[in-house]
C-alpha cells in the first residue's frame, strides 16, 4: 500500500493529507494552483500532474485546501458541485489502480468498512444507505440484504467511496473573512464562470409540469448532479413538451459535470430514436416519482398542451 505524501496527494481529504499540511503557509502560488484546480473541475478535466519533489506534493495538497477555502468564501453551488464531482471522479480513477489495502484505507476515511460472508463482500445498511447512489441498481429492492448487511461487489465499494468523497466535498464550511488572496481569487473565478441561465428554468411556473419533473428542475436549479435515468427521462419529456435541442442543452448546462458535446449528442439521439417518455410506473422504479397523480404517464399532465403552445409561441420549440 502506498503511504506518505504520494497517498496524501491522491486523497487530499485524508487524515494523512491534513497532517502533511501542518506548518504550510498559504501563498500566491498555492492559490493560483487552487484556481487552476477549480477551473479544471469546470471543464471536467481529471488529469493529474507528475510530482517529483516533496515540496511540489505538499503544494498540490495545499491547493486542494485552498480551493475549499475559495469555495467556502464564494458559496457558489455550481462551482462547489463541479469541484465535488470532478475530485470524486479523480479519486475513483486512482482507486481503480490501487491494491485492496489502499482502497480499504481510503474507504475507512468515511467509515466504509466491508466484511465478508459466504465468500461475498458486504457492508452495514446505514453506511450503504448513506453512500449509495441514486441509480436504481443501488436501490435496496435490487439488493441482497442479510442480517442488516448489504451485499456489494468490490467495484461497487469503490463507487460508494466516490460518492462519499463527493458528498464530503459538497459540504464546505462557510469562510467568513478569508485572507485577501482568497477573496481576489474568488472574484477572478466568478468573472470566468460560464453563464448557466436556462430559459426553461427561468420561465417555469408552478403547475407547468408534473411533480417528478418539477423536482428535477428544482435540483438542476441548485446545480445538483442527476443520475443517468433522470437525464434521459427529462430529455424525452422536454422533447415531448415541445422544447428544442438548444433549450434542453442550455438546461443541462446547469449540471456540474456538463459537457456540451456529449449533451447535444445524447439529446439528439433521444430525439432521433424517438424515445418514449417513461410511464409513471417506470419513473417510480427509477426512484423519481414524488406524488400520486393517477395519470399513468407524466405526458398526461393537465397543462402540458398549454406549455407546448407557449413553447411554439416563444420560439423555444
Ligand atoms: S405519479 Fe407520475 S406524473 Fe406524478 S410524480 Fe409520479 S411519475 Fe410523475
Amino acid at each position: 500500500m502506498e503511504e506518505g505524501l504520494g497517498f496524501a496527494v491522491k486523497y487530499p481529504f485524508s487524515a494523512s493529507a491534513k497532517a502533511a499540511l501542518s506548518g504550510t503557509e498559504l501563498n500566491e502560488r498555492i492559490v493560483d494552483m487552487a484556481i487552476e484546480r477549480l477551473k479544471k473541475a469546470l471543464k471536467g478535466d481529471k488529469s493529474v500532474k507528475m510530482l517529483l519533489h516533496d515540496s511540489d506534493r505538499k503544494e498540490e495538497i495545499a491547493s486542494y485546501a485552498a480551493a475549499r477555502m475559495i469555495l467556502g468564501h464564494l458559496r457558489n453551488n455550481f462551482l462547489t458541485n463541479s469541484f465535488a464531482v470532478n475530485e470524486s471522479k479523480k479519486v475513483h480513477d486512482h482507486l481503480d489502480k490501487e491494491d485492496v489495502k489502499t482502497v480499504d484505507a481510503v474507504a475507512a476515511e468515511f467509515g466504509i468498512v466491508s466484511g465478508s460472508a459466504g465468500g461475498k463482500m458486504d457492508i452495514d445498511l446505514p453506511t450503504y444507505l448513506k453512500f449509495s447512489t441514486r441509480n436504481p441498481h443501488y436501490r435496496l429492492i435490487n439488493r441482497r440484504l442479510i442480517c442488516g448487511r448489504v451485499e456489494i461487489t468490490y467495484d461497487e465499494k469503490k463507487r460508494l467511496v466516490e460518492e462519499a468523497v463527493r458528498k464530503h466535498i459538497e459540504i464546505i464550511p462557510l469562510v467568513k473573512d478569508p485572507p485577501d488572496i482568497i477573496k481576489s481569487a474568488g472574484k477572478k473565478l466568478v468573472e470566468e464562470l460560464p453563464k448557466t441561465e436556462s430559459r426553461i428554468i427561468a420561465n417555469v411556473k408552478e403547475g407547468d409540469h408534473p411533480p417528478c419533473v418539477m423536482r428535477l428542475l428544482e435540483e438542476m436549479k441548485k446545480h445538483q448532479n442527476l443520475p443517468h435515468q433522470a437525464r434521459v427521462f427529462l430529455s424525452s419529456y422536454l422533447i415531448a413538451a415541445g422544447m428544442n435541442d438548444d433549450e434542453i442543452t442550455g438546461l443541462f448546462s446547469m449540471l456540474p459535470d456538463f459537457s456540451e458535446k456529449v449533451t447535444r449528442y445524447q439529446v439528439g439521439h433521444i430525439r432521433r430514436k424517438e424515445y418514449n417518455v417513461a410511464s409513471c410506473a417506470t419513473v417510480m422504479t427509477y426512484g423519481l416519482c414524488c406524488a400520486v397523480c393517477k395519470i399513468g404517464s407524466p405526458l398526461n399532465w393537465h397543462s402540458l398542451d398549454d406549455y407546448r403552445k407557449k413553447a411554439i409561441r416563444e420560439g423555444t420549440a
